[in-house]
């Protein structure tokens, strides 16, 4: 019979952990079930759940928000972007247009869509119109945008990439000298598209405990007992407390879309730096659906940036799990969802937004 979190909590509380465990999990869904759930109180004190970088809203590089406010900004294009992205400031001098919403605001021509398909609908609707979809996110986003333009695209939809892969975060966290977590807890979605076999690197290459887990209490109570379990027997290996849907190797028709429009490069996160063989970009051959290819001109002109992040704005520390969205000077005065500082606070993935809406405030103990 499965057990239930309160099963799961029990045989937690029964372990005896000699020190602090520190537990990474890097996916924004995990963090806000950890979050709402309850999960970091209901566990004993040793034990830290960490958010890492699970929040493609929050790594989007902000060159490439800038790209997608100047394409809105151009008369002849729709640029219609996930719900998020909307809002996610960019830091620019005082007075010129920030956020994607702040153009909208101007009269650009910029929707906010919650899949794929529908980029496909209003490019087929206003075929008097360019349409650029700004698809920024993991695996899981790039995968349908994949699937998307392996089928056919009509003339005037064009795509502006901005894919990430999240394990070469990991990678690059683990190769540094203090990674800052002795467990991890893989993201179930990207298990699901990409294989869990992707996260075997970790305990194999660095001895580190690992579990891909779903998106309940229960899995993801699952997930960290297996790990703990790991760290106390000296055993390293990845489990898969997520069997119902994660399955080996993936989903494989996925990933062949992926391989054939897409090729993997160096990327940029913001706040971060450029992590290698991290992003996405279209292949040469997709030049046509590719709106940096189709639209140059309009590229970067007059970009005159002042920093990556907001001045104050922790949020690359927050996406490498370095310290707790309430350890930002500004969390909650002033970086609120009303009025974010940064993307953490925008986005419903971003670690800051989800402790915000979880009801953790300034000086509460994490
Ligand atoms: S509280 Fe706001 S300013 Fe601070 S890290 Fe989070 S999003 Fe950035």
């Amino acid at each position: 019979m499965a057990r239930s979190a309160r099963d799961w909590l029990e045989l937690i509380r029964r372990l005896d952990l000699p020190q602090r465990v520190r537990i990474m999990n890097v996916c924004g869904g995990h963090e806000r079930s950890i979050t709402m759930a309850g999960l970091r109180a209901a566990l004993p004190s040793r034990i830290e759940l960490i958010p890492g970088p699970g929040c493609p809203v929050c790594i989007c590089p902000e060159e490439d928000i800038y790209e997608a406010i100047q394409l809105g900004l151009h008369g002849e294009v729709t640029l219609v972007a996930f719900g998020d992205m909307l809002r996610v400031p960019v830091n620019v001098p005082k007075g010129e247009i920030r956020s994607l919403s702040q153009a909208q605001a101007a009269g650009a021509d910029v929707r906010p869509i919650a899949s794929p398909m529908e980029a496909l609908a209003i490019a087929r609707a206003h075929p008097e119109r360019e349409v650029v979809f700004f698809a920024a996110g993991f695996e899981t986003t790039t995968a349908p945008v994949a699937a998307l333009l392996a089928q056919g695209t009509p003339d005037n939809l064009s795509i502006l990439l901005s894919g990430r892969r999240t394990w070469p975060a990991v990678a690059m966290l683990l190769d540094a000298e203090a990674p800052g977590f002795d467990a991890l807890v893989a993201p179930g979605h990207v298990a699901t598209v990409m294989g869990p076999e992707e996260w075997e690197f970790v305990p194999r290459d660095h001895g580190i405990p690992a579990a891909v887990a779903g998106f309940t209490p229960e899995s993801l109570l699952a997930a960290t007992y297996s790990t703990l379990r790991q760290l106390l027997d000296g055993r390293a290996f990845l489990d898969n407390c997520y069997p119902e849907l994660v399955r080996p190797e993936g989903n494989p028709s996925a990933r062949a879309l992926l391989k054939r429009v897409m090729e993997v490069v160096d990327a940029n996160w913001r706040g971060v730096g450029v992590i290698p063989a991290s992003g996405y970009r279209l292949k040469p051959k997709r030049a046509a659906q590719d709106a940096r290819r189709r639209f140059p001109p309009t590229s970067r002109q007059g970009h005159r940036r002042v920093g990556e992040m907001p001045p104050g704005c922790d949020c690359a520390r927050v996406v490498l799990g370095k310290i707790y969205p309430n350890e930002c000077r500004l969390y909650g005065k002033p970086c609120t969802p009303r009025s974010p500082i940064g993307p953490c606070m925008v986005s419903d993935e971003g670690a800051c937004r989800i402790w915000w809406a979880g009801g953790v405030r300034i000086a509460e103990v994490s």
